[in-house]
């Protein structure tokens, strides 16, 4: 087992694209770390470069401590289950699980104790004389983990391993590699262009974006404060809302979205609520509100999201929502995930209230989140 850090890694390749940008984090000891981001962001190239099959352009990469820059990939002690998983189409599962061991010249006796112990944990011994055509995805997928977990390496290394499977076996593998890690406790580094997967497997998650690393921290963190509008924007299903607004001597305004923030900057900020933080309420309650003209209704069973309209322009993120009907130029969509019990009817107005502690405020320019000494510090008081 092994720490895996980065310092100041940058890849190039040949023809310019930079890749990843002076990427540093530290992966701890026995740690899930999640690099998540959407797709071409960098996130294969820096796991190819933790394995040895990149080299860093600029930058070190050490693993338990020591600089492996330049190391061969079969001296790093690292596994790596990739998304389309390569098994060898003429050997049986059995000897797939072993043929890497074997590689690595692991005593006989070993190597069956080994295979044993995976192939029970992965519930593969009824599969072991099969060949892999006759194995359903979510079985060859198991083998590819097993092959990995078979090593015992310093490292694993996860690509989307799970994203060529359908919904009901992801959950399933992602629940069974939590179980695995919280077993071996082996450094992983899973990477996944799926959030969702991120919230749920990552003790921490890494969030990039065009090759540079843009918040680190554990899932909650990252859900109550993203430190930029990218961050925000990303994390989270249905997608925060974020409107463009306009700010001076505490008023935020964003259309028909009005809010009095003493603290605020003045200046274009970006205010941000997300779907779950709306509810639906009868008139003034005292609480911040807006309304809402209801556009489309999706119901979920328990729950429904509301895609409902105000005045306002919402800002284009990388996370794009589904289900989002066209509107006239200055009209915007607000997403609210509510209680199903009261369905409004489309076209109905409805007003959503929200705590001020659920808004999001960020700079216009550059993205980054704007620190709000007042409501972020103080506790509410009641009624207020
Ligand atoms: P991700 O895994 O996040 O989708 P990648 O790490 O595969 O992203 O790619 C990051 C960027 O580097 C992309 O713009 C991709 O097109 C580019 N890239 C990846 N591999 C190469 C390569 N061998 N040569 C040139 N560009 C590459
Ligand atoms: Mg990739």
């Amino acid at each position: 087992m092994a720490e895996v850090s980065f310092h100041e890694v940058t890849k190039v390749f040949p023809n310019g694209t930079t890749a990843v940008d002076a990427l540093t984090c530290t992966i701890a000891d026995g740690e899930f770390m999640v690099l998540v981001g959407p797709s071409g962001c960098g996130k294969t190239t820096a796991l190819r470069m933790i394995a040895g099959l990149d080299e860093p352009t600029s930058g070190a990469i050490a693993i338990g401590g020591e600089v492996v820059n330049g190391v061969s990939p079969r001296d790093r002690d690292i596994a790596m289950v990739f998304q389309n998983y390569a098994l060898y189409p003429h050997k049986t599962v059995l000897k797939n699980l072993a043929f890497g061991l074997q590689q690595h010249k692991i005593p006989t006796a070993e190597i069956e104790e080994r295979v044993r112990e995976v192939s029970s944990l992965l519930t593969l011994n009824e599969l072991l004389d099969r060949k892999p055509a006759q194995l359903s995805g979510g079985q060859r997928q198991r083998v590819a983990m097993g092959r990995a977990l078979a090593r015992k390496p310093r490292v694993y290394l996860l690509d989307e391993p799970l994203s060529n499977l359908d919904a009901q076996l992801r959950t399933q593998l992602r629940a069974d590699l939590k179980q695995l890690h919280q077993r071996f406790a082996t450094t992983t580094i899973y990477v996944t262009h799926d959030q969702v997967e991120a919230m749920t497997l990552g003790d921490r998650i890494g969030v990039m974006s065009d090759g540079k690393l843009q918040q680190l921290g554990t899932p909650q963190e990252i859900y109550r404060h993203p430190v930029n509008v990218f961050v925000a924007g990303f994390i989270g299903s249905p997608p925060m809302n974020l409107f463009s607004a306009s700010a001076s001597d505490g008023r935020v305004d964003a259309g028909d979205l009005v809010l009095e923030i003493s603290g605020a900057p003045s200046g274009d900020l970006v205010v941000g609520v997300r779907p779950e933080a709306l509810r639906l309420v009868s008139e003034a309650t005292g609480e911040q509100a807006m309304q809402v003209q209801v556009e489309v209704v999706e119901l979920l069973g328990h729950e429904m999201i509301v895609y409902g309209s105000i005045r306002g322009h919402r800002v284009a993120t990388a996370s794009t929502a589904a289900g989002i009907p066209s509107l006239p130029s200055e009209r915007a969509i607000v997403i609210a995930r509510l209680d199903a019990r009261r369905e409004p009817a489309v076209g109905e107005t409805i007003t959503l209230g929200f705590s001020l502690d659920d808004v999001h405020l960020f700079d216009a320019k550059s993205g980054e989140a704007v620190t709000r000494p007042d409501s972020l510090a103080s506790p509410r008081l009641a009624g207020s």
